[in-house]
């Protein structure tokens, strides 16, 4: 499969390549050159697939032959090692719960698919080494710590604002060791990103080829096609048609379930639920897409003022926003409502979801109102304990601690405070 980049000024890569550069040479997304759907049998005898013959089958001509059948088998069954359960919060309404990963977060199926693809490019180029590098402003980190962790050939750092994350996030991303490192930036988020962008722009860095782990890598955003068609094959049998709603920051989650519907996945709808940084509902209602600095909420893995993925979303209908409107809405809330929504939810059906997932709920059923038979499911993309000083708080309840998560609370947090891009030039070369 060949990939060209959105800006249309850098030249066609294949899937290696474009995994190891992560953004093209001018600075665009890459995008496949050709989506081809699957045969409706495929969909049709769903039943009788395991999640890792539905995983092959949707990411193998986006990988095309430049990694054996063999060998990207067992990158999905590594990818895959834990559930995707629907859990039924109400009548007609579904949770698909994509927290049970080692990180706790649905980050875990990127993070882990891209390490292993990075894994196996590198294996035959022993003296070829590649850095990770990622600005994180919560579960990107513990993800791409946790995924990347004792890959041979790769060195990962990873920038952190001091302060700004929790402290499970924190002991995620500064406990491993290894080849993970931390750093904890005085500033904030964005600041993080600033020096990202910087460094991969920094020609004088280039002997350490750089690439990115968030969803501009599409070793990173395609696997979360997957969890789309698992969700299906577990509600099909309600004999409904299906609304989906990702809470949603980036954009790159609900951008994979569009991809899934491209390849033939029955979905009817999809909602892009957002928390006060509308950017794209917003642009939905006025048709003028106008980024914002990103303002601070509870679910904050959503604060993004200009979603880097939407424009491959825009890509994926050729910008016709009247077709691009029959498959899609977006709604957002304050947090005062998904606070409201999390209580709600308890009080009645005693289902414990995070502020993301909230938001997610929340526009799910607004979409709903507009249906007489459809069955809806909202992606909760991480664990309550991730979001423990909330969740306790507003519900009132004491979260016991998931074992993923105790293995990292004893140990020591091992990090380098930096303020300035210098201090992360400098850390750099010393790596090399
Ligand atoms: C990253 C993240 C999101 C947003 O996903 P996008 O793909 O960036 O839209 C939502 N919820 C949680 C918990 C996240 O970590």
């Amino acid at each position: 499969m060949k990939y060209y980049s959105l800006n249309q000024q850098a030249p066609e890569v294949s899937f290696e390549e474009a995994v190891i550069q992560g953004l093209a040479p001018d600075k665009g997304l890459y995008f496949p050159k050709e989506i081809k759907p699957l045969p409706a049998a495929f969909f049709e005898n769903i039943d009788h697939l395991s999640n890792e013959t539905i995983a092959y089958e949707a990411i193998k001509q986006f990988v095309g032959d430049e990694i054996p059948e063999g060998e990207l088998k067992k990158i999905i069954a590594e990818t895959l090692c834990f559930d995707f359960p629907t859990v039924k919060v109400e009548e007609n309404i579904y949770s698909l719960e994509l927290y049970h990963g080692p990180t706790m977060a649905f980050k875990d199926v990127g993070a882990r698919f891209m390490s292993r693809c990075l894994a196996y490019f590198n294996q035959n180029k022993p003296h070829q080494k590649n850095t990770v590098l990622v600005a994180t402003s919560g579960d990107t980190g513990g993800a791409v710590a946790s995924g990347f962790l004792g890959v041979p050939g790769v060195d990962v750092v990873i920038l952190y604002p001091s302060g700004k994350v929790s402290d499970i996030q924190e002991r995620q991303l500064t406990t491993l060791g290894q080849n993970v490192r931390a750093l904890e930036v005085d500033g904030v988020f964005d600041d993080c990103q600033d020096m990202v962008k910087k460094a991969f722009l920094d020609e004088s860095l280039a002997h350490l080829n750089l690439t990115s782990a968030n969803s501009i890598n599409i070793a990173r955003w395609l696997p979360q096609m997957f969890y789309f068609i698992f969700a299906y094959k577990q509600l099909r049998k309600t004999q409904k048609p299906l609304v989906v709603s990702c809470p949603s920051g980036n954009f790159g989650n609900i951008c994979a379930g569009i991809m899934a519907k491209r390849l033939g996945l029955p979905i009817l709808h999809f909602v892009a639920a957002t928390n006060i940084n509308d950017t794209v509902p917003e642009f939905l209602k006025t048709g003028k897409y106008e980024p914002k600095p990103s303002k601070a909420t509870l679910s904050n893995a959503m604060d993004v003022g200009n979603p880097s993925n939407f424009i491959r979303i825009r890509a994926l209908y050729h910008d016709d926003l009247e077709q691009f409107k029959k498959d899609f809405t977006s709604f957002s809330y304050t947090d005062a409502q998904t606070v409201d929504a999390m209580k709600q939810v308890y009080d009645q059906t005693g289902y414990i979801a995070e502020p993301h997932g909230a938001v997610g709920y929340l526009g799910l059923k607004e979409e709903l109102k507009g249906y007489k038979n459809a069955v809806g499911v909202f992606l909760e993309t991480a664990h309550p304990i991730k979001f423990l000083d909330t969740v306790e708080k507003e519900l009132n309840i004491t979260l016991p601690i998931p074992e993923q998560i105790q293995t990292v609370m004893g140990k020591e947090k091992i990090k380098k405070p930096i303020k300035t891009y210098d201090e992360l030039k400098d850390f750099l070369n010393a790596l090399s």
